[in-house]
């Protein structure tokens, strides 16, 4: 098509306006006078994806232009976070677009509830790709992300009698404006069927993988805008459909039901979201997603490596690809099949390319986490792949054996295949194997993946194991979430912090002054009266925003400990109306995060929440000291609302639990102070504000180990020594909180006293109850407290993700910034 000189859409508000009523006309097919204020929501989100797709055409031909080698992100889940917001200050036009539309008669804080939020992940893991993403953009780097275009996200959660209920997600109910389909890219991918074994005229081996079905894949683009908008990257999800030539067939043979069935399965592929975090499903739906992931990201990306003309073998030099923990281990088995099967590249070669292409990040350390898939199901699902894990494991495992001597113990631990409970194949053995890089995400969680998951593996490959501690987008979680802190901020040191955070250390000497300290706890108070209405509206709960807001909301697991957080404020409520205790500061507890559908504890964890919140609030006694709130429906929508207005950020897993935790990372970025242990992330977080900003309690990683390589952990000594613990725990257990249900506690009771209690709550209460001591009085000291909260705003830098993203492009990827010419 001639290329012709159409005017670019611009960011001047003039033209803005006419793109939105273009667009509520022509896309919406209204007349804009009866346009209601979603409509207005849909109409402005297509005015910025016009806009953000000329950037992205634009970055797509500099990075062409430019020879670049790109990063490829491959990860199960993104937890974006609604996009209009987002944009919005990424493009730096908040002011304009509050003005345009406040002249309208709507307010853009209203306009921006109607999106939904994508709630493509689970948590952490989900959230820190989006980070990645948005830093990636910001950098100007060639970085992308491939993902699964689920159809339901995250369930909903409410609250129901005190119980979490769960409701499906359909979040492109109200359509996703934002995205582009891009159905010309489709992915055919085969899988089931079986291997032929045939050989080439010349004798060598030549397999065929005969008799699969197929189904497509389909791409969803969601542009990614950096900060300034001059770079816009994509997010590329994909989207399960069935063939219409594999239906037919089954339809020709006479069985229409069958071909019905088939296609229903097809689409069954990306229709949801497995609702768990840290553990492993050992289901086949979900192995065929991790496949379907794999293959459409490796076709996508080879597809477009080679229109640029390159020989396959350059694949390393022009691409890198990460992934995100072992969802998508199996990019090590198919891009070998890609290369030995279909681009007959001898293995050897096509091995080297493999492992310097791929690199590798592990996310936690708990044993229900680590992924196996049995021999059995892959060989059903994917028989090729299995020949070709087999012959890496063969390769492999003759390769230490002519190395040294070893013992079979020692071969056992490092193999792919496991043998202790029916062969299973290790998927992090697969990924470290496969990768030239494998790192954690935390100081302390990289020694531990050393020491304790791969120690073997270390020994053999020092130089692959490393770390990046993890980041979180400054965009995002202070410049969009909080604009009240981001704008005092800016005031004091100008805006270049939201590129480059560690000018909040220009912040360090204005902690001294007492009338900054005013207006940052003036801030804080605002966004704390925001909250409480909220919290009002949604709950009903009436909470000061005098009183000290102490928060815990992550997704709610064992390790995560919200249990001790639960004996506390027990504790605490016992002593005021049991002792007479008058305590420093008023307080209100605040609780969020879903429970994995089928986790009985966690459920029951968030039942035991909103009993005690019940009574609590409703006793006169307590209300002036003491609230507790469950804040319900735990996503990034309310973790923005919730994060600006907390004092006390409750980071207190068992040390040597948390990978790295990011959330710790957006509160203390908030001005809020951490009570946390030396675990994950915490650590560096201790090191980097100060100690004697941070509340520190509990045992080490060592100390925990001991106890449980010893089994040395006795509760009951706990429960014996200390009238605290006991009263706490008889209350739990004497039904005090389930007046109708007294004994719906108890396993409670029973577990946190169990000899094999893997987490060791009561072992670090007394020193949990002491640091929350000391928290409630430096409370009290306004001035004492302040200086606390801006020190640690002011030395959060180094917690910004594009610090992580520079360590990940410099030494794993080799990438390099592609800025727009002239910038
Ligand atoms: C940051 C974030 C998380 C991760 O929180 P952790 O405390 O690190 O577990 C989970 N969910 C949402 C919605 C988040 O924004």
């Amino acid at each position: 098509m001639p290329v012709d000189s159409c005017p670019l859409h611009s960011l001047d508000t003039g033209d803005i306006s006419c793109s939105i009523r273009e667009h509520v006309t022509h896309s919406l097919g209204k007349p804009c006078r009866e346009a209601s204020q979603r409509d207005v929501a849909t109409a402005l989100s297509l005015t910025l994806r016009d806009r953000l797709v000329d950037k992205m055409l634009e970055t797509r031909d500099r990075y062409r232009e430019s020879r670049a080698k790109r990063m490829y992100y491959l990860s199960i889940e993104y937890l974006l976070g609604r996009c209009l917001g987002n944009n919005i200050y990424n493009l730096k036009i908040q002011g304009e677009m509050g003005a345009l539309l406040h002249g309208w008669g709507y307010e853009l804080e209203d306009i921006r509830e109607f999106e939904r939020d994508p709630a493509l992940g689970n948590g952490g893991l989900g959230r820190l790709a989006a980070c990645f993403l948005d830093s990636l953009a910001t950098l100007d780097m060639p970085g992308c992300g491939y993902g699964i275009h689920y159809e339901y996200g995250l369930f909903k959660q409410s609250i129901e009698n005190d119980r979490q209920v769960e409701r499906p997600d359909y979040w492109m109910a109200e359509g996703m404006p934002l995205q582009l389909e891009r159905r010309d890219q489709s992915v055919i991918v085969p899988l089931y069927g079986r291997v032929e074994n045939h050989q080439t005229p010349d004798g060598s081996y030549l397999p065929l993988w005969v008799d699969w079905q197929d189904l497509v894949g389909v791409p969803y683009d969601i542009p990614i805008a950096g900060f300034g908008g001059q770079t816009v990257n994509y997010l590329r999800l994909f989207a399960a459909h069935s063939t219409d030539s594999f239906n037919m067939e089954i339809f020709d043979q006479g069985d229409y039901i069958k071909a019905v069935h088939q296609k229903i399965y097809s689409e069954l592929i990306s229709k949801i979201l497995y609702p768990n975090e840290s553990i492993s499903f050992g289901k086949e739906l979900r192995l065929v997603q991790e496949y379907f992931l794999v293959f459409c990201s490796l076709r996508d990306i080879t597809r477009r490596f080679l229109k640029q003309n390159r020989n396959i073998e350059e694949l390393p030099e022009y691409t890198a690809i990460q992934l995100n923990d072992t969802h998508p281990a199996l990019t090590v088995a198919e891009l070998m099949r890609l290369l030995v099967d279909e681009r007959r590249v001898p293995w050897d070669r096509a091995w080297n390319i493999t492992t310097s292409t791929l690199a590798f990040t592990n996310h936690t350390l708990m044993p229900e986490a680590l992924e196996m898939w049995s021999v059995e199901l892959l060989e059903k699902v994917l028989p090729r792949h299995l020949q070709i894990i087999y012959e890496i494991n063969r390769r492999f495992l003759d390769s230490i054996r002519q190395s040294g001597p070893v013992d079979d113990a020692k071969i056992r631990r490092m193999s792919l295949i496991d043998e202790n409970h029916g062969k299973q194949v290790r998927m992090a053995h697969l990924a470290v194997v496969g990768s030239h890089s494998v790192n954690g995400v935390s100081k302390l969680h990289s020694e531990l993946v050393k020491t304790v998951l791969f120690p073997d593996y270390a020994a053999l490959w020092p130089g692959k194991f490393n770390n990046k501690t993890n980041g979180v987008t400054p965009r995002r979680w202070l410049y969009k979430a909080n604009p009240g802190l981001a704008g005092l901020i800016t005031e004091a040191i100008g805006e270049t912090w939201i590129t480059d955070l560690d000018e909040l250390q220009k912040l360090v000497p204005l902690a001294e002054d007492a009338a900054f300290r005013e207006r940052f706890a003036a801030v804080k108070r605002n966004a704390k009266v925001r909250l409480a209405g909220f919290v009002a509206k949604t709950t009903g709960i009436v909470i000061s925003p005098d009183a000290l807001y102490d928060m815990q909301a992550k997704r709610i697991h064992e390790y995560k400990r919200q249990l001790l957080n639960v004996m506390h404020v027990i504790h605490d409520y016992l002593r005021i109306t049991e002792d007479g205790y008058l305590p420093p500061t008023p307080r209100v507890y605040v609780f969020a995060g879903k429970a994995a559908p089928g986790y009985f504890e966690a459920k029951e964890i968030i039942h035991l929440i909103c009993r005690l919140a019940r009574v609590i609030n409703a006793d006169k006694r307590a209300s002036e000291h003491l609230k507790v709130v469950f804040a319900a429906d735990y996503r990034v929508s309310l973790a923005e609302k919730l994060i600006p207005a907390a004092d006390v950020s409750e980071q207190i897993s068992t040390a040597g639990t948390e990978a790295s935790g990011t959330g710790n990372m957006k509160f203390s970025l908030n001005g809020a102070l951490t009570i946390g242990t030396l675990d994950g992330a915490n650590i560096e977080i201790r090191e980097a504000v100060g100690e004697e900003n941070f509340y520190l309690f509990g045992l080490t990683t060592p100390e925990v180990e001991r106890h449980l390589a010893e089994g040395s952990y006795d509760p009951w000594e706990y429960y014996r020594k200390h009238p605290e613990i006991r009263r706490v725990l008889d209350s739990i257990s004497a039904g005090r909180f389930s007046p109708d249900e007294p004994t719906a506690f108890h396993w409670i009771f029973e577990k946190l006293l169990a000899k094999n209690e893997r987490y060791l709550h009561l072992a670090d209460f007394m020193s949990y109850i002491e640091a929350h001591e000391r928290i409630g009085m430096e409370y009290a000291r306004p001035d004492v407290w302040m200086r606390k909260a801006v020190l640690n705003t002011a030395r959060m830098g180094y917690f910004s993700s594009d610090r992580t993203i520079r360590e990940y492009a410099k030494d794993i990827w080799g990438i390099k910034p592609i800025p727009p010419r002239g910038a």
